[in-house]
């Protein structure tokens, strides 16, 4: 884990050293003041020796400024190491994220992977420069006032370090503790998240149905749980935190008594006793130091371990050296393809179609018998096991994952649009495309004269996913995306089944346009709509039981027959 923390140093090599430096020198100006103050008490003092005063007072001043300069130095250049680590963290994991398969998506909770990203990375910029920096302060302090506390006086020394070996196995005892402690806050956050972002985004459903109280409720659960994850979080900082500062004070005590008794005994002249005294603060420190540091570290591993959990994910599959998949004309192969969501009952079982290029096939059967799934293997959105899908020829398995969905244009029956303007939502089909071919694509879908007459046109605002359209212009966008896309093969999954029969209609008349010269897969959940299909399949749960063209099927008497007399 430590490893792959210390990976994301590498660009800021340079900066981060420099932090280190800085750090070095402040420890070493640290440890003048009380050497100083020995020799005024000393010698200075005793020799009435005005000028030397006046010197060591201009020195400290001087080390002082120095200080200040340094600590300026750190404060700012590391945070903003930190950060920078930070921000490249994120942009991994949104990179990595775009890479996983819809599988993850299915699996995961929004609320808890933007929590992952955003919340846990948050510690991870404080840990990233305060603990290199005062992991390295503490030693060197450390070591400098252990080497001058030696100097003046060794059997005291000793008897301070003999307290040591103590305030380390209690703190290593804590570790653990805190560890978990942590861990279980940010479990609990990722989840007040993700019930949030599902209560706020399902607000409108709450409000008809009255179920504010419900809602409230299970938002006060999860809220409680986090609750008593974070105060037992803090039992076991208090719990930390009060122990050793209880060691540092009995430390203070000891050498305070320690050393007056030394003083009495004449072992130490007083000048010797101040310095002994301000050292021991002075090694005090870097224990303190590292005691924050132990709780920084704990914290910002913890987010890290969260991080690294989704970068470990894996990616969606592509063999070694994919073949890009271009100028093809649309022949559509299923063989003998079978396919199971994970772990649940198999819903595509030994399927065999073939869709010839530039044809039509439409899908129906009932609801739940795998249309959807099937749809969703050839682009590969689901990855299948068995048999083979191919496209002019080229299994989908050995081509480029981006070459094979820039061929396949899909219409479902939910369009999801992204909260912004109706041309960026259009644009995303083809970042790319001029004015000229977005307006175009609009005629098509017979959409641009209703954006011509809104009063920002194309760059209306439409709100959080389309919720200021209807149901049938948000449709009539998403098809507007596929005739900017252009593929050689479509998917419509029952495109038009949430629109009432007057929008369908309409509708319909741009998806006839959009399949000319096309390969088509189409789900119908009207049989009106695909009568001109050149072949229909009936799909059911025990797989493909009917199929043929309409008249076909209807002189036939079987399954669809029925189906269309209903
Ligand atoms: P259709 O489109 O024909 O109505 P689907 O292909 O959507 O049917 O669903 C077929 C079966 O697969 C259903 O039993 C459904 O519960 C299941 N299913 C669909 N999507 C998923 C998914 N993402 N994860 C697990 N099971 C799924
Ligand atoms: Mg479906």
């Amino acid at each position: 884990m430590i490893k792959e923390f210390i990976n994301y140093y590498k660009p800021y090599k340079k900066l981060f050293f420099m932090d280190l430096l800085a750090a070095l020198l402040f420890a070493i100006c640290n440890l003048v003041y009380p050497m100083i103050t020995r020799d005024i008490m000393n010698e200075v003092v005793p020799n009435k020796d005005l000028r030397m005063l006046v010197i060591f007072g201009f020195t400290l001043l001087f080390i002082f400024i120095i200080k200040a300069f340094l600590n300026h130095f750190m404060q700012y250049w590391g945070h903003v190491v930190g950060v920078r680590m930070q921000a490249d963290m994120r942009s991994e994991v949104f990179t990595h994220l775009q890479k996983l398969p819809n599988s993850y998506f299915d699996n995961h909770k929004t609320g808890v992977t933007m929590s992952r990203i955003i919340n846990d990375l948050m510690d991870i910029s404080e840990l990233a420069h305060h603990g290199p920096e005062d992991l390295f302060v503490s030693i060197v302090m450390f070591i400098g006032s252990f080497i001058i506390l030696l100097n003046i006086n060794i059997p005291l020394t000793i008897i301070i370090f003999a307290i040591l070996p103590f305030v380390i196995i209690f703190a290593a005892k804590q570790r653990k503790r805190m560890q978990n402690a942590f861990m279980e806050t940010r479990v609990t956050t990722g989840e007040v998240n993700a019930t949030l972002e599902n209560s706020i985004a399902g607000m409108k459903v709450t409000k008809s149905f009255c179920n504010e109280e419900e809602e409230l409720n299970k938002f006060n659960h999860r809220n409680n749980i986090f609750k008593s994850a974070r105060q037992k979080a803090y039992r076991v900082m208090a719990d930390y935190f009060s122990g050793m500062n209880l060691f540092m004070d009995l430390l203070e005590l000891v050498a305070l008594v320690a050393g007056g008794y030394f003083t009495y005994l004449g072992e130490i002249n007083l000048g010797d006793f101040a310095a002994y005294i301000l050292y021991v603060k002075m090694f005090i420190e870097p224990i303190k130091k590292l005691i924050n540091f132990t709780e920084q570290y704990q914290n910002g591993m913890t987010g890290f371990e969260r991080f690294m959990e989704i970068i470990e994910e894996d990616v969606e599959k592509e063999v070694k050296n994919p073949v890009e998949l271009k100028d093809i004309k649309g022949n559509i192969e299923i063989n003998n393809v079978s396919f199971t969501y994970e772990d649940k009952k198999q819903v595509l079982k030994n399927l065999d179609l073939s869709i010839e290029a530039g044809k039509t096939v439409a899908l129906v059967g009932p609801s739940g018998g795998g249309k959807t799934t099937l749809c969703n293997l050839i682009p590969r959105f689901y990855d299948f096991e068995e048999g083979d899908i191919r496209i002019d020829g080229k299994s989908v398995k050995n081509v480029s994952l981006k070459s094979l969905r820039k061929n396949i244009g899909v219409v479902q029956q939910d369009v999801f649009l992204f909260t912004g303007t109706i041309k960026e939502n259009i644009l995303c089909a083809k970042p790319d495309a001029s004015d000229k071919d977005v307006i175009a694509a609009a005629k098509k879908a017979r959409i641009h004269d209703f954006i011509e007459s809104l009063p920002q046109g194309y760059d209306t605002y439409i709100g959080e996913r389309g919720v200021k359209l209807s149901g049938g212009q948000k449709q009539r966008i998403s098809i507007c995306r596929v005739f900017l896309k252009n593929p050689p093969i479509i998917i419509l999954d029952e495109a038009t089944s949430a629109l009432d029969n007057v929008t369908e209609r309409e509708i319909q008349k741009s998806l006839e346009e959009l399949s000319k010269d096309r390969t088509n897969l189409v789900v119908a959940h009207r049989l009106s709509t695909i009568k001109n299909a050149d072949e229909i399949v009936v799909l059911s749960d025990s797989g493909i039981v009917e199929r043929g063209t309409h008249s076909e099927l209807i002189n036939n008497g079987g399954v669809y027959s029925k189906l269309h007399v209903s």
